[in-house]
């Protein structure tokens, strides 16, 4: 994180992302998403002291099954709170961490509905980030993604010749985040020696 910083790498908010990509908003030079996936408690106990020290934003995206559950490497509610508190956004990543690719229409609607639903009431604001599990997405997850109203959705692209790379100038791929709004600028940004594609 420090690198990053000491390297002029500016960490944005899912909000600066979003406004960005649909409404042309300017984001700072050389802009990174940091996401945490899956919801383990060392986000709490290691990253987010660093990203606070370093007034870095950040997201993590819950499995919301295992929040408070028996499994103790996972964050609880009153942790995720904290979380919150210190300036990590909270986002989801379905129910129970199934490809969704994989999943009935119902059974992965449910996924991302229930989800969102349960993150929203516990926290008591409007969660409308997405992590598909395993990167899992195709046209008919993202519209049900549409559906259930989330308004950013992130997946997982490796490699270094990605042709669905939207950006001229991209070599290689990390991640790829695309607005589930359908009307949405397509723009890049850098991420670490990869590329962040936007569109
Ligand atoms: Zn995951």
């Amino acid at each position: 994180m420090a690198w990053l910083k000491a390297h002029g790498r500016h960490a944005i908010t899912q909000k600066q992302l979003y406004d960005a990509l649909t409404r042309g908003r300017p984001l700072p030079p050389h802009p990174v998403l940091i996401t945490f996936d899956d919801g383990y408690r060392n986000v709490l106990e290691n990253a987010a002291p660093v990203l606070a020290r370093l007034h870095m934003p950040a997201t993590a995206y819950m499995i919301t099954e295992r929040i408070s559950g028996p499994d103790p490497s996972f964050l609880t509610w009153r942790m995720l709170r904290a979380l919150e508190r210190g300036g990590v956004e909270v986002g989801s990543h379905t129910v129970t961490h199934r490809d969704l690719t994989s999943l009935s229409d119902a059974q992965a609607l449910a996924e991302l509905v229930k989800s969102k639903r349960t993150l929203e009431r516990r926290l008591g604001h409007r969660v409308p980030w997405l992590a598909y599990p395993f990167g899992g997405e195709d046209p008919r997850i993202v519209a049900f993604a549409r559906r259930a109203g989330y308004a950013l959705a992130v997946t997982t692209h490796s490699g270094s010749d990605h042709t669905r790379t939207t950006c001229s100038d991209s070599t290689g791929t990390q991640s790829s985040t695309r607005p589930a709004s359908p009307a949405s600028p397509r723009s890049c940004a850098e991420l670490d020696e990869n590329k962040l594609v936007l569109g």
